[in-house]
C-alpha cells in the first residue's frame, strides 16, 4: 500500500538534495567547527554558507541567524530573552491560537508573576489589531503572534502588528515555523525583532531550528555554555542538520512559486471536491489569508480520530483537530478559540500538502473520503438523531 502523506504541517520528508548535502558531515567531515585545526575549520566554513542560505530565504543578514535545536527552543529563547532584557516589564501579549511552544510557556510564566494577555480570534481565526493596540501598555515586554497557524493555516498580519508594538516601544516576536518556505518572508520589509523557524517543516531534518534576532536587538541566551553562535546559544553545533537546513532553505526559495501555484491548486481542488461531495462539511478558518498548503475541514457528527483510523487503513495520513486529554476527546484550543460548534469541531481533519504530493494522490483522497464519512455517520447516534429531526420538520 502506498502512503499518501497529507500531514506536512506535522513534519515533512527530508528532501533528497538535503540528505545528500548532510551525509559527508556524518562520515568524513566530522570535525568540530570550533577546533583550531583545519579539519574542523573547514566545517565552520560550511556552517557560514548554511547561515547565508537561511538568511537569504528570510531577506536577513547572516549574523541575525542563530541555529537552535527546534522551533520550540527558538520560541522559548525569544520570549525568555525579551523578558531578561526588559526585567522591569511583566506583561506578555500573545494569542489564543498559538502553538504550545508559546502557549504552554506563557502558562508557566503566568505562575511566575507575569501577566499574559491572549488575544481572541474571530470565527475565521482572524485577529483584530485594534484589540492588540488596546492591550499594549508601558508594562508590556513582548508581543508574540504566530505568522501562520499550524492547524488552520490562517495567516496573521504580523508585519502590521510588529509596527504597532514598535510604536509603543514593545518587542515583537513571531513564530514563523509554518509560514517559512510557504509564503515569502522578507525581514528587510518589516520591523519584527525575532522570528522562529523549524527545519523539519521545510524538508530539513528534525532537531534543527533557527531564531532570527534583528541586528541591534538586545539578546540574552537561553542555553548558556560555549561561545558557539557568538555566545548566543551554547552547545556544539549540529553540523549535518545545519548544513541540511541551509540546503532546505535554498530549495524552499526555489520552490516558493510552486508552493503558491501547484500546491495551492491541489489544496483548493481537494477542499472544493470534499465540500461538494460530503454534506454538512465546512472549512475552518479564513480561506483568503491562509497558507497555500493547508485546509482544515469539519465533517459534522463524526469523530476526527475515527476518520483518521479509516483513512489510515487506506494509507492516507492527515491530522485531526482534537486531542485525547484525560481519556476524552477535546477539540483543539484553536478550534475552541474560533467558536467552532461542538459537533463540527470534533470531526475536523487537517490536510496539509507539500510539493511532493501529486494530482493522482489528491484524486484518490477525493474518491475515498465520502464513503469514509458516510460509513461513520451511519454509526453515529448524533447524525441519525439530527437526520430524523430534520426529516420531521
Ligand atoms: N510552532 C509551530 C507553529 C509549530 O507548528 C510547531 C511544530 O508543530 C512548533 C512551533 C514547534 O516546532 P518543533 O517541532 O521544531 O519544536
Amino acid at each position: 500500500m502506498n502512503t499518501i502523506y497529507l500531514d506536512n504541517n506535522a513534519t515533512t520528508q527530508v528532501a533528497e538534495d538535503v540528505l545528500e548535502a548532510m551525509l559527508p558531515y556524518f562520515r568524513e567531515l566530522y570535525g568540530n567547527p570550533s577546533s583550531m585545526h583545519s579539519f574542523g575549520g573547514q566545517v565552520g566554513q560550511k556552517i557560514r554558507i548554511a547561515r547565508e542560505q537561511v538568511a537569504a530565504l528570510l531577506g536577513a543578514l547572516p549574523e541575525e541567524i542563530i541555529f537552535t535545536s527546534c522551533g520550540t527552543e527558538s520560541d522559548n529563547a525569544a520570549i525568555r530573552s525579551a523578558l531578561a532584557t526588559r526585567p522591569d516589564k511583566k506583561h506578555i501579549i500573545t494569542s489564543r491560537v498559538e502553538h504550545p511552544a508559546i502557549h504552554a510557556l506563557c502558562a508557566q510564566l503566568a505562575t511566575q508573576g507575569y501577566r499574559i494577555t491572549e488575544l481572541p480570534v474571530d470565527k475565521n481565526g482572524l485577529l483584530d489589531l485594534e484589540n492588540l493596540e488596546k492591550n499594549l501598555t508601558p508594562d508590556t515586554a513582548v508581543v508574540s503572534l504566530m505568522w501562520g497557524n499550524n492547524e488552520t493555516g490562517v495567516i496573521f498580519p504580523v508585519e502590521k502588528a510588529a509596527q504597532m508594538a514598535h510604536e509603543k516601544g514593545v518587542l515583537f516576536h513571531t513564530d514563523a515555523v509554518q509560514s517559512a518556505g510557504k509564503i515569502p518572508i522578507n525581514m528587510k520589509n518589516n520591523v519584527i525583532d525575532m522570528l522562529s523557524i523549524s527545519g523539519h517543516k521545510l524538508h530539513a531534518p528534525k532537531g534543527i531550528g533557527i531564531l532570527y534576532v534583528r541586528r541591534g536587538t538586545r539578546f540574552s541566551p537561553f542555553l548558556i555554555g560555549g561561545h558557539q553562535e557568538k555566545g548566543r546559544r551554547g552547545g556544539t553545533e549540529n553540523t549535518p542538520s545545519i548544513i541540511g537546513l541551509g540546503k532546505a532553505c535554498e530549495l524552499a526559495d526555489k520552490n516558493m512559486q510552486k508552493e503558491n501555484t501547484e500546491v495551492k491548486r491541489l489544496r483548493d481542488k481537494l477542499e472544493k471536491e470534499l465540500l461538494k461531495r460530503i454534506p454538512q462539511s465546512r472549512v475552518n478558518g479564513d480561506t483568503v489569508n491562509r497558507l497555500p498548503n493547508t485546509t482544515n475541514i469539519s465533517f459534522e457528527y463524526v469523530e476526527g480520530e475515527a476518520i483518521l483510523l479509516l483513512m489510515n487503513e487506506l494509507g492516507i495520513c492527515a491530522s485531526s483537530g482534537s486531542a485525547c486529554t484525560s481519556g476524552s476527546l477535546q477539540p483543539s484550543h484553536v478550534l475552541r478559540a474560533m467558536g467552532v460548534p461542538f459537533t463540527m469541531a470534533h470531526g475536523s481533519i487537517r490536510f496539509s500538502l507539500s510539493i511532493y504530493n501529486t494530482e493522482k494522490e489528491i484524486d484518490f483522497v477525493i474518491d475515498k473520503m465520502p464513503a469514509i464519512i458516510e460509513r461513520l455517520r451511519g454509526m453515529s447516534p448524533y447524525w441519525n438523531t439530527a437526520q430524523s429531526s430534520c426529516a420531521s420538520k
